[in-house]
C-alpha cells in the first residue's frame, strides 16, 4: 500500500509499504477514506520528538471503512468507522477509570522505557507517534491495522459526511477537553493562546460551556479572524501587549481560566525563548513553553490553567512561583478520546458543533508532503489539510 512515511527533519514521503494485517484476536483493519495532518505531527516533523524512525507511518487523525476484523473486534465489514489517537485496551486500570490516554496495556513493554524513563511512568500507545508511543504505523496512509478495535472506534451513521466527524478522532475532543480543564463556568471569562485547529475548537467549547467572554491569542490574522467568527475577542500579540489587554478585558482581575493550546513550539520575542529555540536546535529536548508562562502571569489568582498543547521535554525559567502564590490550578495531558467521542458525535449530529469551517485544503495521500510543507509554512491559510487516499490528484482544492 502507500503510505506517509518519515525520514527525517522536514523530509516526509508518500513510499510503497507492506501492507497491514491482523496480528491479535482484537485487531482490525481498515481502509482510509479521509485522515489529516494534525499540528502535533509537525512537531514529528520538525525533527523535535524523540524515538522516530525512518519509514515510519504518521498519522493519528483517520477514518475509514472497516475491511477486516480479528475473531475479538465488535467491528462489521463495511462499517465507518472514526478512531480516536490514543490506543486504548479497556480493560486496565486506567481505562476503567476513563483515563484512556493514560493505558498500561497499549505501549508494547519493550517500546516502554524511554518514555518511564523520561516521565516515570511510560505513556500509552498512539498512532503514529514515534517509538515512545508504541512505535504503531498511522493512518496517512491506504489501510491501518488498528488494535483494540472493540473500545476505540466509533461506528459514524451513513449520513454524516467524513468532514464533519473526522476530526473526532483527536482536535475535537483534544478542543473539548481542554476547555473542560479549564472548568469554566458561566460568567467566565476565558483566554486562549493559539488558534490553531485545538485553540480554535477550544473557543468553540468554551463558548458551549457557557463561557461569557473568549478572548483569543495569536498572530496570523487569518485564524484570529476564524477565532472572531466563532465568536471570540482577538488580541494579535505581535501588535499589543497582552498581559496589559487581558487585564483590561477582565475588569483589571484576570481571567478566569486560561487555556494554552500552543504547546512546545511557541514563538516568542524574550530572551528566554530565543535561549529554548537554540537549545531545542541542537537537540537537548527543552520545550519553547513561553505561551504558558504568559498564561501563567495573566490568569487571576484562583483561577485554572489547562494545557492541551503538546509538551515533551523540559522547560527552563518556569514561572513556579507564580503558579504557587497565585494558588493555580492546573491540568493537562493527552485527551482521553474515547471519553467524548459519543458526545461529542451528538453534538454533531444535533448541529450544536461544526467542526468543517476549519479544512482549508484537501489532498489526495500522494500529495501529502506538500501537505506538510505548506501547513507549517503558510499556517495562516493552511488551517487544516485532508489527505483522501482515493482521490485523483487532478481532484485536489
Ligand atoms: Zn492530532
Ligand atoms: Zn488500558
Amino acid at each position: 500500500m502507500r503510505a506517509l512515511t518519515w525520514h527525517g527533519t522536514h523530509d516526509v514521503r508518500v513510499d510503497t509499504v507492506d501492507d497491514p494485517e491482523i496480528i491479535n484476536s482484537r485487531d482490525a483493519i481498515l481502509k482510509i477514506t479521509s485522515t489529516a495532518i494534525c499540528g502535533s505531527d509537525l512537531h514529528l516533523y520538525d525533527g523535535v520528538i524523540p524515538g522516530v524512525r525512518p519509514g515510519d507511518v504518521l498519522g493519528h487523525e483517520f477514518m475509514g471503512e472497516v475491511v477486516e476484523t480479528g475473531r475479538d473486534s465488535t467491528l462489521k465489514k463495511g462499517q465507518r468507522v472514526v478512531v480516536p489517537f490514543t490506543i486504548s485496551c479497556g480493560g486496565c486500570f486506567h481505562c476503567k477509570i476513563q483515563q484512556y490516554s493514560a493505558c498500561e496495556n497499549s505501549n508494547p513493554a519493550e517500546k516502554q522505557d524511554m518514555s518511564a524513563t523520561l516521565y516515570g511512568h511510560p505513556m500509552a500507545g498512539l498512532f503514529g507517534y514515534s517509538h515512545l508511543t508504541g512505535g504503531y504505523s498511522g493512518g496517512q496512509a491506504e489501510y491501518v491495522r488498528v488494535p483494540y478495535s472493540d473500545v476505540g472506534p466509533i461506528v459514524i451513521p451513513d449520513h454524516l459526511e467524513d468532514e464533519k466527524v473526522l476530526f473526532l478522532s483527536d482536535i475535537l475532543p483534544t478542543g473539548w477537553m481542554g476547555a473542560e480543564n479549564a472548568e469554566i463556568q458561566p460568567d467566565d471569562t476565558v483566554a486562549v493562546w493559539g488558534c490553531g485547529p485545538v485553540g480554535l475548537f477550544a473557543i468553540q467549547s468554551a463558548i458551549v460551556m457557557g463561557a461569557s467572554k473568549v478572548i483569543a491569542i495569536d498572530h496570523y490574522p487569518h485564524r484570529l479572524e476564524l477565532a472572531k467568527q466563532l465568536g471570540a475577542e482577538v488580541i494579535d500579540f505581535r501588535k499589543t501587549d497582552v498581559r496589559e489587554a487581558l487585564m483590561e478585558m477582565s475588569g483589571g482581575i484576570g481571567c478566569d481560566a486560561v487555556i494554552d493550546a500552543v504547546g512546545m513550539e511557541a514563538h516568542g520575542f524574550a530572551i528566554d525563548n530565543m535561549i529554548d529555540i537554540a537549545k531545542q536546535k541542537i537537540g537537548i529536548g527543552a520545550d519553547r513553553a513561553s505561551a504558558l508562562k504568559q498564561a501563567i502571569l495573566a490568569v487571576r489568582p484562583g483561577g485554572r490553567v489547562s494545557i492541551p498543547g503538546v509538551y515533551g521535554g523540559m522547560t527552563d525559567k518556569f514561572p513556579l512561583g507564580a503558579l504557587m502564590e497565585k494558588g493555580l490550578q492546573v491540568r493537562s495531558g493527552q485527551t482521553h478520546v474515547q471519553r467524548y467521542t459519543k458526545d461529542l458525535l451528538e453534538k454533531i449530529e444535533d448541529g450544536t458543533l461544526d467542526t468543517t469551517f476549519l479544512i482549508s485544503h484537501r489532498l489526495p495521500l500522494e500529495e501529502a508532503p506538500r501537505g506538510y510543507k505548506n501547513f507549517r509554512e503558510e499556517q495562516d491559510s493552511w488551517t487544516k489539510v485532508v489527505l483522501k487516499p482515493g482521490m485523483e490528484q487532478e481532484q485536489a482544492a
